[in-house]
Formats: structure tokens, sequence, C-alpha cells
């Protein structure tokens, strides 16, 4: 079994969002997004680290509020960055020497099964670069000034979501350059390395509005479980 760093970025402003903290301390079912989304994580046996990387006008209130419950978690707290390849980075930094795998998953994705996170660190363990993502069934528009200047052909193109999960020297060769990506299999793929897609879910949804918060307690108690101990093989194939 490889063992995995993993790395929640956790630092952005959350612009968007428009509420007046950062949207990973609003609450799904009672719970700060960004405990569920670690806990996605710390109670996993191949997990080694868990870094949650917080912007530094939040770290403060982070360890005064939340200090204690983290610690408890095992969940160690690194300071962000101006953009997110400056957060992951600075969590890179830190990552243990035993790791063989480095996840990245944002703070901002609570949803997630735990059978995704198996078939993703899997796939990982096999091929060194692999992420969740998920083909595109709309049809895309380009636009300008609220009109459309393109209609762009959706076929062979997927959303990439999180967790994404690399090889620990990898993943730090990619970052010694990295500016500006919006996610760490573009870093990847810009060395020429093969970034695997593992079939993701479109319940793993990204909180940016607050609709998004209504949508994640909607869909949380909808995920796949695990069949118990001692059954078949708990990633479903037929997915596939
Ligand atoms: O901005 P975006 O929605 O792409 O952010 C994705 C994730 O990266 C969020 O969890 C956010 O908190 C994190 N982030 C970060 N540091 C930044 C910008 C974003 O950790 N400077």
């Amino acid at each position: 079994m490889a063992k995995v760093s993993v790395i929640v970025p956790a630092a952005g402003s959350g612009v968007r969002f428009g509420a007046k903290e950062n949207k990973i301390f609003q609450r799904i079912k009672g719970q700060p997004v960004f405990i569920r989304t670690l806990e996605l994580f710390t109670n996993r046996d191949d997990v080694v680290q868990v870094q949650l990387v917080v912007s530094p006008a939040d770290l403060a209130d982070m360890k005064e509020r939340f200090g204690g419950n983290l610690g408890f978690m095992g969940v160690s707290i690194v300071a962000g960055g101006a953009q997110r390849t400056d957060s992951v980075r600075n969590a890179l930094a830190n990552v243990r020497d035993d790791a063989d795998l480095v996840c990245v998953h944002d703070a901002v994705r609570p949803c997630v099964s735990s059978l995704w996170v198996d078939a993703v660190f899997a796939q990982a363990e096999k091929t060194q670069a692999a992420i969740l993502a998920y083909p595109i069934h709309g049809t895309l528009k380009k636009v300008a000034d609220k009109v459309i200047t393109e209609t762009v052909p959706r076929v062979d193109l997927w959303e990439a979501q999180t967790p994404q999960v690399f090889g620990r020297d990898l993943l730090r060769l990619a970052y010694q350059t990295a500016t500006g990506a919006t996610d760490d299999a573009a870093l990847v793929e810009a060395m020429g390395h093969p970034v695997s897609v593992v079939m993701g879910d479109p319940r793993n949804i990204k909180i940016t509005t607050p609709g998004d918060l209504a949508l994640a307690e909607a869909v949380i108690d909808s995920l796949p479980k695990p069949k118990p101990k001692g059954g078949d093989h708990p990633f479903d194939e037929a997915r596939w």
C-alpha cells in the first residue's frame, strides 16, 4: 500500500462566494466545509500526513477556533500564498520523505466518496499521476459581453476534479517553476508526463456560491459507501 501525503488548499479569497468570512467556514449539516473535507482523509490507513493550507488572513482565526480539533485529527496548518500554486508549493516543502504519493484535494470539495478516493489512489500508484474527472455532458458556449461567440464541441472534454494524486518527486519537480495553474495536473501535463483520468461523479461539486451549500447538503448522504469488510471489492466496476 502506497503511503500518501495529503495537501488540502483552503487559502482562496472566496470572492465569488460573497460572504464576509471564507467559504471554507460555511457549514454543511452543521459541520464546517473544510472539516468535512479533511475527514475524507484523516481516517484512512494509507494517509500518513494531512496539511491544511490556510490564507494568512484566516490563520489566527483558524488556529484559535479549530486548532485543537485539527491537532486531534493529526492535521497540520500551513500558511498559503497569493495563487493556488503558491499555496500548494508551501505545503509541498513539508511533505514527509516516507510518502510515496502526494494527493492534492481542494477544501471546497467535501462531497467525495471514499470509493472514489480509493480508485484515484490506486491509479496513481500504477501511473504516478491520476485525477478524478467527469465528461462534459452539456453544451459549451464561449461568451463575450453576454453574447455567444462560439459553440465549443464537447467531444473528448472532461472537467477536472480533485483529488489529484502524483508521485512525490514528480509533483515536486512540476512545482519548481509553476505559476498560475488552476490545478496540479496542468503542471504535470506541461512536463510531458501522462496524467490518467479516473471516472469521477457530478456530485463531487466545488462549493463556489451559496447555492452550492444547499446542493452539497442534498447530495452528501447519497454518496456511495464501501461494502462492509469481507465482501466483494468495494469499487463498482459497472460505473465504467
Ligand atoms: O479559486 P479556486 O476556486 O480555484 O480555489 C480552489 C481551491 O484552492 C480552494 O480550496 C481554495 O481555497 C484554494 N486556494 C488556495 N490558495 C489560493 C487560491 C485558492 O489554497 N491562493
